[in-house]
């Protein structure tokens, strides 16, 4: 298990109950759904699709992709601040 942590200083919690990618998730998409690259993203018909046209294979890679498309390059939130991925504890797993 490994526990993310946000430069913003949120950090996951062992329960789970709001991982980072729900937080990073909530300071970048935008209202309008609009990714950077000036498209559209949200999840269509069927399930695990994006309006985009792509097709993920798993509730956690359409994630990922909205992640990519809504964060902008400099990283900074609605909020104004920076947010970006500093894990925490981590495990050295072999991979
Ligand atoms: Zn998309
Ligand atoms: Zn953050």
């Amino acid at each position: 298990m490994t526990l993310a942590q946000c430069a913003c200083g949120f950090a996951e919690d062992e329960a789970g109950d709001e991982t980072i990618s729900d937080h990073l998730f909530a300071v970048f998409a935008p209202e309008d759904d609009k990714g950077t690259d000036g498209r559209y993203h949200l999840e269509g018909e069927p399930d695990l699709t994006c309006v985009c046209g792509l097709t993920a294979a798993t509730p956690g890679e359409l994630d990922m992709h909205f992640l990519a498309v809504f964060t902008p390059n400099d990283a900074i939130g609605r909020d104004g601040k920076r947010h970006v991925t500093v894990t925490a504890v981590a495990r050295n797993g072999g991979r």
